[in-house]
């Protein structure tokens, strides 16, 4: 097998890559914290060339490259597309992350709009966030993704994007009310409100931790949400059955009629098929829910915005009071024109 000794170069550049492609080289040999560029990365997936580090080195830019990181970082850059599509994500907004190994998380790059990302992009922090490999700088938000997967074992992928209709429950200190879809029933439940924080702040990523371990989907106030799975995929999956259950609620709210819930009983079939697939929720552990007496938190708020209709059938009650006062006032301007 044969190898190419790059170890005294700080940045590994294309050239570089395709040099030793040429030559028939399979394994390059890198410093430890040795960068290559994006053109670089891209050229070592596509020649499928192994990377690795100096004797007692550390290898990070390696493991960033490996053929083992490859299909997470596919992974990552197909989930920013459909965040895109789907408008979840807004300029540079939102940011994705896979935890590879127990101390190493790839993740977005700060600044790159979702739609953009190419496996090149891609960054590898520690738990602490400090970067170890990647050509691009990391997001800034990793520290909302790290306090989750400290927090939370089964984490292994983070989203967080700004979802319109999830974001304008996040945005009136809202959470939308359970038990009357299945599909958001089972895969979400019910939704956590963390209080605003500055993004990108240490602060910020702590807000989620009361709530991380028993939901996997998490409103954050006056921001977006952020959402936790065993994949990347998954994780996009409940971004998709937030934002759409709270779209759906919003529209049934215009038809002016009360919502109908779930019977009990049958909601009780819903946290049951949960159980078996391993998703959290905090009726799971023992809070009430106040619409079929499933457990809930105290204190949660389970209303949903008031729109134009909910205020239509009070002003139709104004609409009987004007018309009786206007009744009565011409009943006795009539008495007085008589008088
Ligand atoms: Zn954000």
């Amino acid at each position: 097998m044969s190898r190419r000794d790059l170890s005294r170069h700080r940045i590994i550049t294309a050239q570089d890559v395709e040099d030793a492609a040429r030559a028939g080289v399979v394994e390059l040999l890198l410093q430890p914290g040795a960068m290559l560029t994006p053109e670089a990365a891209e050229a070592v997936a596509r020649h499928g060339l192994r990377l690795c580090g100096r004797e007692g080195g550390d290898g990070w830019e390696a493991l960033l490259n490996s053929a083992e990181a490859q299909p997470f970082k596919e992974e990552i850059c197909a989930v920013g597309r459909k965040l895109w599509q789907r408008m979840y994500v807004d300029g540079n907004g939102g940011n994705i992350s896979y935890r590879l190994r127990d101390d190493a998380v790839l993740c977005t790059p700060t600044l790159c709009s979702k739609a953009d990302l190419t496996p090149a992009d891609l960054c590898l922090v520690d738990l602490d966030g400090k970067q170890l490999a990647g050509g691009r700088a990391r997001t800034s938000e990793i520290l909302l993704h790290l306090e989750i997967y400290k927090a939370v074992p089964e984490a292994r992928a983070v989203v967080h994007c700004h979802p319109p209709h999830a974001t304008a429950y996040a945005i009136t200190g809202r959470v939308p009310p359970t038990c009357i879809i299945p599909e958001y029933e089972v895969f979400i439940g019910k939704v956590a409100l963390s209080p605003y924080e500055t993004p990108g702040t240490k602060k910020f990523a702590e807000t989620v931790l009361p709530f991380v371990k028993t939901h996997n989907t998490v409103l954050l106030a006056n921001h977006g949400i952020v959402c936790w799975a065993d994949t990347v995929t998954h994780a996009e999956w409940y971004a998709e059955v937030v934002d759409t259950y709270c779209w759906t609620l919003m529209l049934a709210q215009q038809l002016g009629a009360p919502l109908s819930h779930i019977p009990a009983d049958k909601a009780g079939d819903l946290l049951a098929i949960k159980q078996k697939l391993g998703l959290p929720d905090a009726r799971l552990e023992g809070d009430s829910c106040p619409v079929c007496d499933m457990p809930e938190r105290p204190g949660a708020i389970t209303t949903i915005p008031s729109s134009g209709v909910a205020s239509g059938r009070s002003s139709a009650v104004t609409d009987e009071l004007i018309a009786a006062v206007t009744e009565a006032v011409l009943r006795e301007l009539e008495k007085k024109r008589r008088g």
